[in-house]
């Protein structure tokens, strides 16, 4: 029998959650959800869950990551039980269970937490530059761009990022493996066949790659203005961007960071330019619309929503700077901006994709996956 525990409802309060207590269980919010379905129906049911204390059962559930959070139920909702925020508030919830660091629920609940970390973090940073860094010459290129190789030679940088890109993985995969345990072995005595991790892998890739449920949650004034939803092409554009940055520099860091300075068809420049733009629209995009709260989606900001932003945005603008000043052949602001780069760019990766922010991105195709395992399973019985 599934135990109650009181005390869940002001948990959920430090993840975000608010006036979720209200709801009178009528189901108007599970009837406007465009992505809700008779196998899959939400954000009633986790509500209800959550009133009542039924932690096990939130934490065994995948439902919070197939709300792409467009705010319909919310605007619909009789009582203004916030139900877009609670899921919302459920998915912070969640990837603190996940992690079995315990780092996660601090960084979620302790403004201490995360701005210590963040601090720390820079801060390890900023000592291998002090103590490891190379010359800091005033001699430029050929071509007339800063020698950024001489001060910060690629190959020992990528080290970094190879190390920085194995902790990461190493922290989001065995949180995924224990969102794996979590949500298929609650089905107890159900044997998964071998071959269905296999065939079903399809919606683990494409739900990754193109987000396609995001294109079904919008509110309908912005689907009848655009006829698609902007919020998806605005966080694809932003996504797409970030995932080439970040292949970029920790796989092809010797291609990326030359002291070459190419055309701008060049794929190195068109590429770094790409995803330069996606994370510079995306973010401005979203802090615009946390500004305005004039959608239910950006009305009301958790503080690791608004770090995230802030974060992303120093480490987009620095990294334009760094370039600029590179190709017009500026030395000192090269080197200095390049330094407060990393500085914000480590902490924000290393906190944001295993235990925040960017996880969600990974949380929500595998919760699909798993979910068609399951599904695949039962139907093969
Ligand atoms: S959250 Fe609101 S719309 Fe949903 S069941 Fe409760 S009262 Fe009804
Ligand atoms: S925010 Fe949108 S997708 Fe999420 S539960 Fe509400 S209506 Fe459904």
């Amino acid at each position: 029998m599934a135990s109650i525990d009181t005390q869940f409802g002001n948990d959920l309060k430090k993840f975000g959650a608010i006036d979720f207590n209200a709801c009178y269980n009528c189901g108007t919010c599970t009837a406007v959800c465009s992505l809700s379905d008779e196998q899959n129906s939400f954000p009633r049911e986790m509500v209800r869950l959550s009133v009542l204390g039924l932690r096990d059962n939130i934490n065994a559930s995948l439902k919070p990551w197939l709300c792409y959070y467009c705010g319909q139920c919310t605007t619909h909702c009789p009582q203004d039980a916030k139900p877009a925020e609670l899921m919302m508030s459920l998915r912070r919830y969640l990837t603190s269970v996940y992690d079995w660091t315990g780092l996660g629920r601090k960084l979620y609940t302790s403004k201490v937490w995360e701005f210590g970390t963040i601090i720390f973090l820079s801060l390890i940073i900023l000592a291998l530059f002090v103590f490891f860094h190379g010359p800091m010459t005033t001699e430029l290129t050929d071509q007339g761009g800063v020698k950024l190789n001489t001060f910060a030679p690629w190959k020992q940088v990528e080290i970094g990022d190879w190390i920085m890109a194995g902790l990461l993985s190493f922290f989001l995969l065995s949180n995924i493996f224990n969102m794996y345990l979590k949500i298929v072995r609650k089905e107890r005595g159900l044997k998964i066949p071998l071959k269905l991790y296999f065939t079903e892998l399809y919606y683990l890739v494409i739900h990754f790659f193109t987000q396609k449920q995001f294109s079904k949650c919008d509110t309908l004034e912005t689907k009848k203005k655009f006829a698609f939803s902007s919020y998806w092409v605005i966080h694809w554009f932003l996504m797409s961007g970030y995932v080439i940055m970040f292949i970029m520099i920790v796989f092809f860091l010797g291609w990326f960071q030359t002291d070459n300075i190419y055309h701008w068809t060049h794929p190195q420049r068109f590429l770094g330019y790409y995803a330069t733009a996606g994370l510079t629209v995306g973010v401005i995009y979203f802090f615009i619309a946390r500004i305005r709260k004039k959608d239910e989606k950006s009305r009301h900001s958790h503080v690791t929503d608004w770090t995230f932003l802030v974060l992303l945005f120093i480490t987009t603008i620095t990294g334009i700077l760094v370039h600029i000043f590179r190709v017009n052949g500026m030395p000192y602001p090269t080197y200095y901006t390049y330094v407060i780069h990393l500085m914000v760019l480590f902490p924000m990766l290393m906190i944001e994709v295993p235990f925040s922010k960017w996880s969600h991105l990974a949380y929500r195709p595998f919760a699909i996956y798993f979910d068609r395992l399951v599904q695949a399973a039962k139907k093969s019985v």
